[in-house]
């Protein structure tokens, strides 16, 4: 198997879900596809994938990478309770004062730790 079809395989499946996956469910997925690739091998590509900007990646709490097919500026909220990772635009007058000062901002990376939405109340 070549290796330009198993990094197309692992990008398609980020592309395709509006979610971020950890390597293993990126490994589970693309086995389907290839069932003798290894998830070393969904490591190398993934890393691959960072270095060229293709995809971005975000540490959640529990200091697990989660992967972000969607590389357009956003900020993230990991929720504390659930685990879960949402995606928030960012906001882009926070910036202002960056590029007030002269600056230019290539890229962006806001996370945001607490309780989501449905934890919140579920907690009530
Ligand atoms: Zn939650
Ligand atoms: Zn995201």
């Amino acid at each position: 198997m070549r290796n330009t079809t198993q990094r197309t395989e692992i990008l398609k499946y980020l592309r395709s879900k509006r979610h971020h996956c950890s390597a293993v469910q990126i490994y589970d997925a693309v086995r389907k596809v290839i069932p003798n690739i290894s998830l070393g091998t969904v490591y190398r590509n993934l890393n691959n994938l960072l270095e060229q900007k293709e995809i971005i990646s975000v540490e959640a709490v529990d200091k697990c990478i989660y992967y972000d097919g969607f590389v357009e500026d956003h900020a993230h909220f990991v929720c504390n309770d659930c685990k879960e990772i949402y995606d928030f635009p960012i906001e882009l007058e926070k910036r202002t004062s960056i590029i007030n000062a002269g600056f230019s901002v290539d890229s962006e990376r806001v996370i945001y730790y607490g309780k989501c939405a449905k934890c919140k109340n579920a907690n009530r």
